[in-house]
């Protein structure tokens, strides 16, 4: 690859050595506003090797080329709602290097009508269990196979929202598949500790992503997510990527069972000043 396209694909992200022979696997990509995109790009830009798995045939159009653009060396693809097709994309981990590093979870799903009004009217029972399936079960269920080739320790990641701890309007039963998703990443990091595998959480803050496009109300939540925030701004893509690189790398030694907020502040605002002046 040129240094013209390295530099493109790494602008903003601040290049190193960091990840330099490590490799390791990205779920989650589905186009280039993916959370997991910016986390690989940041990834690549300190020298990691990347593998990508993406959900379907659909997809791959869009997600090949970005692989492309970091030089993966695994692509394949996996739909975590089945375990023969996840078996089939570690086995290919398994086959290509015999080994991994580290994974980034960064993937979640619910029928938009459980997205909107009422809890307690719109969660039903087929897409409560969807939902944690998903958004939940997925990452145990990567964790599983992926530590199993983590020979030499290593580290993970998977992506929650604030909408876990509080009310947050129309994210409904999201909310609590990402309660259960931190707890999830808890207890995965007792059983995997004594292998030298850390396992955490980034709880971002709302970005224009896919996944939020099926949210009603998104908009909204990104607006009052920047008025309210300490930082008076947006999250970064670069803020999450960076944190996600800090718990991959090294850097993030001693760190295991943690739940690191990324949301420009917001998480730590009980009522905002708006509303008192
Ligand atoms: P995204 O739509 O780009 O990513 C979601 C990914 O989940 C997609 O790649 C999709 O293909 C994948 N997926 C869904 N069902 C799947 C299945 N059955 N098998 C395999 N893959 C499947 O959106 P995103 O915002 O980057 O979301 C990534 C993660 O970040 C999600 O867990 C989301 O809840 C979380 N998150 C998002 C925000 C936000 O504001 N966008 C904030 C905090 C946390």
């Amino acid at each position: 690859m040129s240094d013209a396209a390295t530099d493109d694909v790494t602008e903003g992200f601040p290049r190193g050595k960091l990840m330099r022979g490590k490799r390791g696997l990205i779920m989650g990509v589905a186009n280039k506003n993916s959370i997991a995109w910016g986390i690989a790009r940041q990834l690549f830009a300190q020298g990691a090797e990347l593998g990508f798995t993406y959900q379907g045939e659909a997809l791959a159009k869009r997600v090949r080329p970005l692989a492309d653009s970091v030089n993966a060396s695994i692509f394949t693809p996996c739909d975590v709602s089945d375990d023969a097709s996840m078996d089939a994309a570690f086995a290919e981990v398994q086959e290509k290097w015999g080994e991994l590093d580290f994974l980034v979870h960064s993937i979640g799903f619910s029928e938009r009508g459980g997205l909107q009004g009422s809890f307690v009217e719109n969660t039903t029972r087929e897409n409560f269990k969807l939902t944690m399936d998903i958004s939940v079960y997925s990452f145990v269920a990567a964790a599983k196979r992926a530590s199993a080739l983590m020979h030499n320790g290593g580290s993970m990641i998977t992506m929650s929202y604030l909408g876990s701890e509080r009310v947050i309007p129309n994210y409904n039963v999201m909310g609590v598949a990402k309660a259960a998703l931190e707890s999830s990443t808890r207890y995965i990091a007792k059983d995997l500790g004594p292998k030298g595998i850390r396992v955490n959480t980034i709880s971002a803050g709302p970005m224009r992503t896919l996944a939020m496009a099926g949210i009603t109300g998104g908009r909204g939540m990104i607006s009052t997510g920047k008025e309210w925030s300490l930082l008076k701004e947006d999250t970064s893509m670069e803020g999450v990527a960076g944190t996600a690189l800090w718990l991959l790398s090294d850097l993030g030694r001693s760190v295991t069972g943690e739940m690191m907020h990324v949301d420009a502040g917001f998480h730590a605002v009980g009522m905002p000043e708006e509303e008192v002046s």
